[in-house]
């Protein structure tokens, strides 16, 4: 049984970094398929908010704590996780170790330049790796299932999808049954970030935990989004008094 922490109806796995990326790479030598959530807050208010994609990332295999508020709010209430499981940092660890074992990979999501760049990046980084597939992630939902069927034929080990929440978990829910094997994880802006296309917060501001605010302040326009921060905040209070 997997030890769970529950934050406002999401059941947030409780494991480090590290082991989850040991966890989730053994998974795919022994050829499983698993279906992983990466949480921060705006998601799980947008969860309490859509019935479907609450429905739907409770399908998943595994849902972490991709933010600082998850951890805080665990800790409030006296059940603390194991510290941030970032998509980031799950892609970087996945990518170093798939890099050892040559094995399969294919990338899905971002703007056309950025997935042409993260391809560079990676082949030029972990020439290892075998990339199975690439694509933007701009296509029309009458191409979702010639994707899902090239991704089969694929026969990735992983596949990363950057299409930002909630796109990229439902893309997921609603093909998974078309997939043998492969860990399929949504990693939100990573690809961004990994092709150098945007920077990610300064490690000071990470290590201070603002890096939520690094992100408003680099792309104003996610200010709106960030409303989801004090919404969650409430949203937890109201948790803890009643116990
Ligand atoms: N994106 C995409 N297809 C779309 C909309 C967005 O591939 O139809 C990409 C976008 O280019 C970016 C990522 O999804 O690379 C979303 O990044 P964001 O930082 O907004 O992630 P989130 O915080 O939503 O997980």
């Amino acid at each position: 049984m997997k030890q769970t922490v529950d934050i406002l109806g999401i059941p947030f796995y409780n494991v480090s970094q590290n082991a989850f990326v040991d966890e989730l790479f053994q998974l795919a030598i022994d050829e499983k398929r698993r279906f992983v959530v990466t949480a921060n807050p705006e998601i799980v208010m947008h969860a309490q908010q859509d019935f479907e994609f609450n429905q739907i990332i409770l399908q998943a295999d595994y849902i972490v704590a991709d933010g600082i508020g998850i951890v805080k709010a665990a800790k409030n209430i006296g059940k603390p996780l194991n510290g941030r499981v970032t998509g980031y940092d799950t892609m970087l660890g996945l990518l170093q170790k798939a890099n050892e074992k040559k094995m399969r990979i294919y990338f899905i999501g971002a703007k056309p330049n950025v997935i042409e760049k993260l391809v560079e990046k990676v082949q030029k980084t972990y020439s290892d790796i075998e990339i199975v597939g690439a694509r933007d992630g701009y296509f029309s939902a009458s191409e979702s299932k010639r994707i899902a069927d090239d991704i089969a034929e694929s026969k990735a080990d992983f596949v990363f999808l950057a299409l930002g929440f909630p796109r990229q978990e439902k893309w997921i829910a609603a093909h998974l049954q078309d997939f043998d094997k492969g860990i399929f994880i949504g990693v939100g802006g990573s690809f961004d970030v990994l092709s150098g296309e945007t920077k990610r917060a300064p490690k000071i501001l990470v290590k201070c935990n603002l890096e939520w605010l690094y992100r408003i302040l680099s792309q104003p326009s996610r200010w709106r989004r960030a409303l989801a921060i004090p919404q969650f905040m409430f949203a937890m209070n109201r948790q803890r008094k009643q116990g």
